[in-house]
This record gives structure tokens, sequence and C-alpha cells, in this order.
């Protein structure tokens, strides 16, 4: 048997995990979804995913078919059915089948999409001696036309990006705003550390309301650390004392070289290096139990 799937209410196989090519999702990119993480049995801030999920899902006039808690129940299933408890996670809810035409009311029953799988950590090395990152030509959605803030199967804007990074060999790519302010990377926030002060762009700039940039906002808080959201360019990034990502799937991961300019020293800094423990910590001590 492989992996198990929920698909609609039910669990299946994940090559029987199949939606119709009349999916609005598919022919339009017309959906959401949340990538989320289990650390040690736990599903890491699911209350929060769920927001941005049912928040995005509020700005699509989309009704999910499930509660939260519904959600919730099927997110846990799907875990416990396929036995892990360190797991990527990937829910997607898509505006279902509909005829050939844009309109969103030809699609009665919107699908939902729960994958799970085991996670594919990135190296270590990234960890240890940082990114190098470049800026992308590619701007970031103006939020004028789509709010950054919905995560939405539409991520066409983030992959045009995502392949300037591959031309260039670099993991990852800042992307601006229309406006020429650093905006986010391609599937990341972005923070800067300058005389002692930790800065992030606001969420205005056009970039997604990210879970781990929210906890690392919190952390540092706690810590300390003087925090604010601020607009900044290129420049102020080049001049940074340190600079690090924030993702699901990253974690907290020091960047340490941009369009060629060593960040700081060119080593990952303290700074990150706090935050990046204290969020690593909070991942295995918070969190939705899998198995109560
Ligand atoms: N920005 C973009 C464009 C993303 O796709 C992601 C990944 N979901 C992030 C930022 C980071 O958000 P989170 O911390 O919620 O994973």
């Amino acid at each position: 048997m492989g992996l198990q799937v929920y698909l609609d209410g039910r669990l299946v196989d994940q090559q029987d995990a199949k939606v119709s090519v009349f999916d609005h999702g598919l022919l339009y990119g017309d959906g959401l979804f949340e990538g989320i993480r289990a650390y040690n049995g736990r599903v890491f801030r699911l209350p929060q995913h769920l927001d941005r999920l049912y928040n995005g899902a509020k700005a699509l006039r989309l009704d999910i078919p499930l509660s939260k808690e519904e959600m919730t129940e099927a997110l846990l299933q799907t875990l416990r059915a396929n036995e892990l408890t360190d797991a990527y996670i990937r829910m997607v809810v898509t505006r279902g089948v509909g005829d050939l035409g844009l309109d969103p009311r030809k699609c009665p029953k919107p699908s939902v999409i729960i994958i799970t799988a085991s996670i594919a950590l990135y190296p270590e090395e990234f960890y240890e001696h940082g990114l190098r990152l470049i800026t992308c030509s590619t701007r970031r959605n103006d939020p004028a036309a789509l709010d950054a803030g919905i995560k939405s199967l539409n991520y066409l804007n983030n992959i045009l990006a995502k392949m300037e990074t591959t031309e260039a060999g670099v993991p990852e790519g800042i992307m601006l705003s229309t406006d020429g302010y650093v905006a986010e990377c391609t599937g990341d926030n972005i923070f800067l550390v300058a005389d002692g002060r930790l800065i992030t762009p606001p969420l205005h700039v056009g970039n997604l309301a990210g879970i781990t940039r929210e906890a690392v906002i919190e952390l540092a808080r706690e810590q300390g650390i003087e925090t604010s959201e601020e607009l900044f360019r290129t420049k102020e990034v080049y001049s940074a004392d340190e600079c690090f990502l924030t993702g699901t799937a990253a974690e907290v991961v020091p960047a340490v070289v941009v369009d060629g300019r060593a960040i700081g020293d060119g080593k990952p800094g303290p700074v990150t290096k706090t935050l990046r423990e204290a969020f690593v910590a909070l991942t295995q001590s918070d969190g939705t139990p899998i198995y109560p």
C-alpha cells in the first residue's frame, strides 16, 4: 500500500488520488494551498495555517466544504494513516469542477486534498555556511492586482523568479515590489539585522504573511531584540550585518552573499543563530498533537 492521500472525504492510495481535467484549480489556478510541517508528533502552528487558508478562501469567495475543526481532523487522520510523526503537509483547496469558462459559479463543489509526506530536509551546509542569493528581475505581484497574502494556486510569479535563481545556480532569490522595495523570496520571507535591530518588510509591500515570519518576530521580541517592519531596498540588504530567510521548509536559514556582495563578514551571524535555535526549540515543543 502506498501513501494515503485525503481527497474529498476519503483516504485513497496515492496512485488513485486524481482530480478532473475540468477542475478550475488546474484550468485557472483557482484555488489555495498551505505548506505545513509536523515535528515530533505535533503539527506546527496549525490554527495559524488554517486561518491563512480560510482568510484566503474568504477573499476568493470560495466556500471550503469543511469547518476548521473538520479540516484539522482530516489532516490528523491522514498523518495517522501514514504513520507519520515528522512530515511535510500540503493542503490544497481547488474551486472544483466547472465548465471551460472562468465563472466560479459553475463550480458547485470545491475539492479538498491533503498530502502528507516524509520531509526532505535542506542540506546541513545551508545552515552552517549560509545561502547565496540573487535579486530576481521578475517583480512580485502588485498587491493591487493580486494580494500576495492569498496563498493561491497561481504561483507563476514565483516560479518565473525561481527559474532565474536556478539559472544563476543559487537556491533562493529576492523579489522586489513593482516600486523596487524588497518584498520577500520566491518561497521564503526575508529579514535583516542592522545595528542590532531586526527588520523585515511590512506585509503591504506585497508578500506572504509567513507563519515562520510571525513566529520569528515573536521569538525576537521575547529575546529583547528590537524588531520592526520597514521598507528597504537591495542597498540596505548589501550593507546589513546579517540576513536570513524564514519559511516552513527552510525554517530559519542564513543568507551570506546577495548579488555577489558578502553580507557582514560573509558568515552566518549571531542573531541568526540565536533565532534559528529558538525557532527549532519552538518546533519541538509547540503544536497540535497527532496522537492524543
Ligand atoms: N513567501 C512565499 C511566497 C511562500 O510561498 C512561503 C511559503 N509558504 C513563505 C513566504 C513562507 O511562509 P511560511 O513561513 O508560512 O511557510
